[in-house]
């Protein structure tokens, strides 16, 4: 038996902290808000993380040993929610960061849950689907004692997907003796799935981006320019729904790079050859740029839907587009948030921007319990309710408050957060 570490400098590397940053964030929300000392603090702590250490049998025979993670940040407004996320970049600052933006999310868009994340640290894509179900599977069967329908649900993330949740589901349901199909959102809907979950997070954000664009009265589609970071669940969602409602996306990107046409690029095309390439290299017919190129090219609408700390100081002062929606979690770092907001760029944060996912996976969760099925048209009007309530609300608190519209969103948050803290009290 050869047993292998996992490679933990990762954790070293990744910079700026994506906790500091979640910490920064708060700071500067709860310093507006007239709470409770105690409560200020009390949430600015993880309420539990665990970390696990775990073997995998590899299809040569091999036992290869994995680390994992879940932090449930809080569960004060109900059992906490969260994806889980395979990547070689996890590391549990990052998954602590991850975890108090559900929080936060949950509470602004008024969902009746905590928040938590979990994560893997591991590349996806260097596993067959046996070991990747036998990781899947290990790393649920240790989760057991943290979650339930009523405690902890998980959901997919970056790397993960409806196959993984199926396979947790089983793995749970094995374990129990029944199945439990409330245990996880974003299944498959022939195992108790919602209509329009895969699709939830990336027309949340397109929702929620012509909310703004209304508002600031544009809005017609041909001539407003989209660049989008990230073509995983997200952002391939994104641009699907945008191109569909006739909006000209000129960018998007990948992990190995990115595609850019000045008239549009034809997002069905795309989409298909990535499904068959899995990757946007060498698609015809376009410029080819890097990430960093791709993040300032000349655009209205500028959507990161890849992954933390990607708007920073140096990138900042070059960036073209008025409005950023925020896809991924986390995308801007602080120094990048007072670039942007003294620059007149509005940013709308990402614990608005994304939260269509968690909103549907709310609504897949409530479904699964009643074991009542909602169709299409109807989880979709519902996602639009609840959304442009949310940004309503964070409109108007950000006017009051003469702020920014993500200290508003997690003033708001925090609030509820600490609101309900304080009505349930401390315990003991
Ligand atoms: N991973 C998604 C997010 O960051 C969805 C979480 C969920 O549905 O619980 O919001």
């Amino acid at each position: 038996m050869v047993v292998s570490m996992p490679s933990i400098h990762t954790a070293l590397e990744h910079l700026p902290s994506p906790y500091e940053t979640a910490l920064s964030q708060y700071d500067r929300a709860v310093q507006r808000l007239d709470l409770d000392d105690n409560v200020k603090e009390y949430m600015r702590w993880p309420r539990r993380e665990f970390t696990v250490n775990f073997p995998v049998r590899r299809d040569d025979g091999r036992i290869e040993m994995f680390t994992g993670y879940r932090v449930h940040h809080s569960t004060i407004l109900g059992p906490s929610k969260g994806g889980i996320r395979f990547s070689t970049n996890v590391t549990l600052d990052e998954v602590r960061a991850l975890a108090m933006w559900m929080t936060w999310k949950c509470a602004l868009v008024n969902l009746p849950f905590g928040g938590a994340k979990g994560g893997v640290i591991v590349d996806p894509k260097s596993l067959s689907v046996r070991e990747k179900e036998n990781l899947t599977r290990r790393y649920a069967s240790e989760l057991i004692p943290l979650i339930s329908p009523y405690a902890d649900i998980p959901a997919p993330d970056m790397g993960t997907g409806p196959q993984e949740m199926a396979w947790i589901m089983d793995t749970y349901s094995m374990t129990v003796g029944y199945s439990v199909p409330a245990i996880v959102t974003g299944k498959p809907i022939n195992i108790g799935g919602s209509q329009g979950r895969t699709e939830a997070t990336g027309r949340g954000v397109i929702i929620v981006m012509l909310e703004a664009l209304k508002r600031m009265g544009r809005s017609n589609p041909n001539n407003t320019a989209l660049v989008i970071q990230g073509f995983g669940n997200v952002g391939s969602h994104a641009a699907a729904y945008a191109y569909e409602l006739g909006f000209k996306v000129v960018g998007v990107s990948d992990v190995d790079g990115g595609i850019y046409d000045a008239n549009g690029l034809n997002i069905p095309k795309v989409r298909d050859y990535v499904a068959a390439n899995r990757t946007l290299n060498g698609y015809p017919g376009v410029d080819h740029i890097t990430n960093s190129e791709l993040l300032t090219l000349p655009c209205d609408v500028l959507i990161p839907a890849a992954m933390e700390g990607q708007l920073t100081e140096d990138n900042a002062p070059h960036i073209h587009a008025s409005l950023i929606v925020e896809g991924a979690n986390g995308p801007t770092d602080t120094e990048a948030d007072d670039i942007l907001n003294d620059r007149g760029i509005l940013v709308i944060p990402d614990i608005l921007a994304n939260a269509g996912g968690v909103t549907v996976s709310y609504f897949e969760w409530v479904q699964g319990l009643q074991e009542f099925f909602w169709d299409t048209d109807e989880v979709f009007r519902q996602l639009e309710r609840v959304l442009i309530k949310a940004y309503d609300a964070t409109a108007s608190m950000t006017e009051k408050q003469g702020t920014d519209m993500r200290t508003a969103a997690q003033m708001l948050a925090i609030k509820r957060v600490g609101d309900a803290l304080l009505t349930r009290g401390f315990y003991p």
